[in-house]
């Protein structure tokens, strides 16, 4: 039986990623310290035979018992209010996180996938974006701390593989959403479906013609499952490039919904990037994958997920 760790496993990504591998058939070590996630997310899966969690942050030396085949890299804040609110954790789990769990990979003779992001790009000149452009970041805004955690992550990643020839898989994650998402991390997706569901206004910052690109969690997972089983080790995209500006994105969560509620708009935050669209010709031909569920069908499954949360948990300020 394959041995997988995953780091993150009790976020929203890593926990979908705990049970597509318990049901392809392996033992899954999951780990996380709960600074952004929830142990709701994997709740459903303690107890069974082939799950174990381990309460540990990645940027401590990180021991594993016995062999390890994968390591699955997730462990980050991944909303902007979150890493601009830990800022300095959100350096280390991208650094020291990384550079220990390649230790553990080298020491276990694992093959090693990390979650990069689309936030490599920074806010990008080159549209849509190829994974050979380079990017657009501001080093030291607020939004540097993950998007330089994330550019050393891939750059350490690539240096274990030349130089002690690790096998690395590099995934460039664009946004995703889907059930399990925190309702407060300031994401868009929970943000604008919790405030309709507690009848506020949705706000929409700056005038809301940037553009974001959209991908069901299913599908990333299917992405990421097919690029760690194959052999390609550079940064693969996986996102759906279906485009849409915030403000239209606002208009069809008020029809999904139902709120009689009004779009407001306040302040685009710093460095927001203005455009965001993921070329995905590479994925399409190496890993033969592309998106299969659309945003009608996607949103739809999200909000019935936040719809089922009890009154607490909706109107909870924060994590
Ligand atoms: P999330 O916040 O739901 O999950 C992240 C998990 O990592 C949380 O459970 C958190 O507790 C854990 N964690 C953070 N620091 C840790 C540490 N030092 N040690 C152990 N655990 C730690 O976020 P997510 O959306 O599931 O994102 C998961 C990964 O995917 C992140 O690396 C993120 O950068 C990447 N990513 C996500 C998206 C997206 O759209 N969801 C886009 C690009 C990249
Ligand atoms: N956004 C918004 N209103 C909100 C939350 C986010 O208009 O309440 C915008 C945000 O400025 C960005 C886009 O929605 O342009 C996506 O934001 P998110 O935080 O989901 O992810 P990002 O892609 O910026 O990391």
């Amino acid at each position: 039986m394959k041995k997988v760790l995953i780091t993150g496993a009790a976020g929203f990504l890593g926990s979908h990623l705990c049970d597509r591998f318990i049901k392809e058939g392996y033992h899954v070590v999951a780990m996380d310290n709960f600074i952004t996630g929830d142990k709701k997310n994997i709740e459903h899966l303690m107890g069974l035979e082939h799950f174990e969690f381990v309460a540990h942050d990645v940027t401590n030396f990180i021991e594993i018992r016995g062999k390890l085949d994968y390591i699955l890299h997730f462990a980050s804040p991944a909303s902007p209010i979150d890493y601009l609110k830990i800022p300095i954790q959100t350096l280390k789990v991208g650094a020291l996180g990384t550079h220990n769990l390649l230790g553990l990979a080298k020491a276990k003779n694992a093959r090693m996938l990390i979650a990069s992001t689309s936030e490599v790009y920074g806010d990008p000149l080159v549209h849509p974006q190829t994974e050979d452009y380079y990017g657009n970041v501001n080093t030291i805004g607020p939004r540097g701390v993950y998007d330089e955690a994330k550019r050393f992550q891939e750059s350490i990643t690539m240096a274990y593989h030349r130089f002690h020839g690790l096998e690395t898989r590099i995934v460039r994650i664009f946004n995703t959403y889907g059930p399990r998402m925190r309702l407060n991390d300031g994401r868009v997706i929970p943000a604008f479906i919790g405030q309709a569901l507690r009848g506020e206004d949705l706000t929409v910052f700056g005038d809301g013609s940037q553009t974001r690109s959209f991908c069901y969690v299913d599908d990333q997972v299917e992405g990421i499952y097919r690029l760690l089983l194959s052999d390609y080790s550079n940064p693969v995209n996986i996102g759906n490039p279906y485009e849409i500006t915030i403000k239209d994105f606002a208009e069809e969560i008020i029809k999904l919904t139902g709120t009689h509620q009004k779009i407001v708009y306040k302040e685009l935050p710093q460095d927001d990037p203005l455009q965001r669209q993921p070329d995905i010709t590479l994925a399409k031909k190496i890993l033969n994958w592309e998106p299969k569920v659309n945003r009608a069908e996607g949103m739809k499954i999200t909000y019935d997920y936040f719809k089922s949360l009890s009154e607490e948990e909706l109107n909870k300020s924060d994590h």
